[in-house]
């Protein structure tokens, strides 16, 4: 195929939206491993699960065999509002670096929410509401999955109300507004709501909240509310599940021009964008039919993959989670206050965890300031203003460009896109104030955390 031949964005028509979700535990010989009940540490069952989960959803949790699980024509539709999204040569980009290296992004930020989040918050919203349930909590960190959730609950007219943590609620009104547009409760966190957030406050009155925490407060109120469930935007293999249609989406586009990927980058928070983008590439890899460099991308100050240990560990800060085996900086672990970059989970999809355990992908972890340097130079050469969380795989895609043009190597990289930044003008006002700096954690401080990591 001539060069000529590959337009700047390639689209899918929309009959050529996948019509299932790629389930890449069916591909893996060494399963991630169970959530555990963090009582009698026996793997957590589809009925102890049911209590905090809809049940379809457990079932999605639970299933590492089926490899293809069918979209249902409501989420289908739905997704035909703003899917199939953009596959873009970033030839612009190309030109800048000067590097022979063809680039090529995943573009998740052309719906209100900004993320690719709407891709698994319409799917979770659909199984409530197929089971009959009168709504939904959860937790949001920057606003994200909590806009795209709201979005998805005013679809299918289900309520919703989302705990914030408490320094996004201030310092990011605008996507607390958007949520409340579309009908969410939006709650700071910890709140006086819940009684792990009471008790979070009174050990630490000053606190700006955690989504950890946030976490602990919604599972909390879903529990003991009657017709609610908690839900989660990350982390979960059922999220994982819903973001393959990016992955798949991504190689058909490839497919249709005979391109073949050599490196896949994608940032990775609690793993899901990632998760998904790689779904169908992972599955070739692990079927020996192709290799591929798979990257994942993660924040220096919050660096789960390349300094976490890989152990059963809480997934939120009050331990009222099931234990979850991950690579973790242990749940009481809150990235230190510069940090404005996004990706801030202490934990890691179990999914991805047993994939870089068993050497089947590569993690790095960048610096903030590096990270909206790159994220700069993309708005001014290919036109998006991206999210910071997006950025750490742009910082890794132009560094891994310009090494192809040390080397001459024509190498094709394929990035996640995840997301717009226009929420996150706090962020890149620091950074053009030069008040951004980078930490990164000591190893003592790491420590604090490891400690609370329960005995395994
Ligand atoms: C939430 C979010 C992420 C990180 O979450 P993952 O589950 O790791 O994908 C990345 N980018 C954007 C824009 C997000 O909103």
């Amino acid at each position: 195929m001539s060069e000529k031949n590959i337009p700047y964005k390639i689209y899918l028509n929309e009959d050529e939206l996948p019509k299932v979700w790629h389930n890449i535990r069916a591909d893996m010989k060494v399963k991630p491993a169970p959530l555990l009940n963090p009582g009698t540490r026996e793997p957590m069952t589809a009925e102890e699960l049911s209590h905090v989960f809809c049940d379809e959803l457990v079932k999605q949790e639970l299933d590492n065999t089926t490899h293809f699980i069918p979209i249902p024509d409501e989420i289908y539709k739905f997704y035909k509002m703003y899917r199939p999204s953009p596959l873009v040569r970033a030839y612009f980009l190309e030109d800048v670096l000067g590097t022979p290296a063809k680039i090529y992004y995943k573009f998740e930020g052309n719906n209100t929410s900004g993320s690719h989040k709407l891709n698994s918050a319409i799917a979770q919203a659909y199984y409530a509401k197929k089971q009959g349930l009168c709504g939904i909590t959860t937790e949001t960190g920057a606003g994200q999955w909590g806009t795209a959730l709201s979005m998805a609950c005013a679809y299918f007219k289900l309520d919703c109300k989302v705990f914030m943590v408490k320094v996004s609620y201030e310092q990011k009104p605008f996507r607390r507004e958007v949520m409340r547009t579309y009908g969410a409760s939006v709650t700071p966190s910890p709140s006086m709501e819940t009684e792990i957030g009471r008790k979070i406050l009174a050990e630490h009155p000053d606190t700006t909240g955690s989504l950890g925490c946030a976490i602990s407060e919604a599972v909390e109120v879903a529990v003991k509310s009657e017709g609610y469930r908690y839900v989660l935007g990350s982390v979960l293999n059922q999220v994982l599940l819903h973001q393959s249609v990016v992955g798949l989406e991504t190689k058909a586009a490839l497919d249709k021009y005979s391109i073949k990927p050599d490196i896949i980058i994608g940032c990775a928070g609690g793993g899901s964008n990632l998760g998904g983008l790689i779904a169908p590439f992972m599955g070739e890899k692990l079927r020996g039919e192709a290799d591929y460099r798979i990257i994942a991308v993660e924040p220096a100050s919050c660096p789960s993959f390349t300094r976490g240990r890989y152990v059963y560990d809480f997934c939120d800060t009050g331990k009222a989670t099931p234990l979850a085996k991950m690579y973790t900086l242990g749940s009481n672990f809150i990235p230190a206050p510069n940090h404005a970059g996004g990706l801030r989970y202490h934990g890691m999809s179990p999914i991805l965890s047993q994939l870089y355990h068993d050497g089947y992908m590569e993690a790095v972890a960048v610096e903030q300031t590096s990270v909206f340097k790159a994220a700069e130079m993309f708005a001014k050469c290919e036109g998006i203003l991206p999210a910071p969380e997006s950025s750490h795989a742009i910082k890794v895609a132009v560094d891994e460009a310009l090494k192809c043009k040390e080397t001459g190597e024509e190498k094709t990289i394929v990035f996640g896109l995840t997301g717009t930044g226009y929420f996150d003008l706090v962020a890149y006002e620091k950074f053009h104030n030069g008040e951004m700096t980078d930490y990164i954690p000591t190893d003592e401080e790491l420590a604090v955390g490891f400690a609370e990591i329960p005995e395994q």
